[in-house]
């Protein structure tokens, strides 16, 4: 196990800068870690048994992503927006999981543990540090029902929808009337208004001799504007 100190910073230059929600989380990963008995940092072997859920997109949940390993990239890092500091940590091959969840009282606390400390962030930022587990943290241990198409690995599935074409990964698609859509054109889309634009330096690539210069699209408009075009 390397020390926390050392992971504490290693998470801290990834992610930026030094915080309380990067104490809470490299702790929330070294407990979570714990519970499933593996390594930190993870082994190889480990590593490709290990799914966390992040249920929060701030700085704990960098750090918990950033301790214990797990990448969107690899699946293995599942993000579920609740607004919830907490993470979860799947075993695959045993289905053990445990969901560590950091505790509101910890906030109010933290006063206590360092009671000459008068400045709050500086208080969290070494109380946090000094709290015991029990104090930090609530921990349950929960069933994750992970499909097939959640797991590591090549793609499972491909779906095309059939309003827009766009090819649909791992069953993510949307069945309407027995037919595949995408989330966007099954009315679930994040966005709204989505209209294809062209830019400055279409043609650019990598291996362009020129420079890229910036684009923008507006200023593409203009141009098209101050040459008279409707
Ligand atoms: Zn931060
Ligand atoms: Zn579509």
């Amino acid at each position: 196990m390397k020390a926390f100190e050392e992971l504490l910073s290693e998470s801290a230059a990834a992610h930026g800068h030094l915080c309380p929600g990067q104490i809470v989380g490299v702790r929330m990963a070294l407990l979570g870690m714990r519970l499933l008995g593996f390594d930190l940092p993870c082994t190889l072997p480990q590593l490709k048994k290990l799914i966390v859920f992040v249920e929060m997109d701030r700085c704990t949940g960098d750090a918990v992503a950033h301790t214990t390993g797990v990448k969107l990239g690899r699946r293995s890092l599942k993000f579920v927006d609740y607004g919830i500091m907490a993470a979860t940590f799947v075993n695959l091959e045993n289905g053990k999981a445990f969901r560590v969840i950091s505790t509101e009282e910890s906030r109010d606390l933290a006063q206590i543990y360092v009671p000459l400390e008068t400045d709050k962030r500086q208080a969290q930022l070494a109380a946090y540090r000094l709290m015991p587990d029990r104090v930090l943290f609530r921990v349950q241990e929960v069933q994750v029902d992970l499909s097939p198409f959640d797991l590591p690995g090549p793609t499972r599935r491909k779906a095309a929808c059939v309003q827009c074409g766009q090819v649909v990964r791992d069953h993510r698609e949307v069945v309407i009337g027995g037919l595949p859509y995408c989330r966007p054109c099954a009315g679930e889309g994040y966005f709204r208004g989505a209209r294809e634009v062209v830019w400055e330096d279409m043609d650019w690539s990598p291996r362009s001799p020129r420079p890229q210069e910036g684009f923008s699209p507006l200023r593409q408009e203009r141009a098209a504007a101050s040459r008279g075009a409707p």
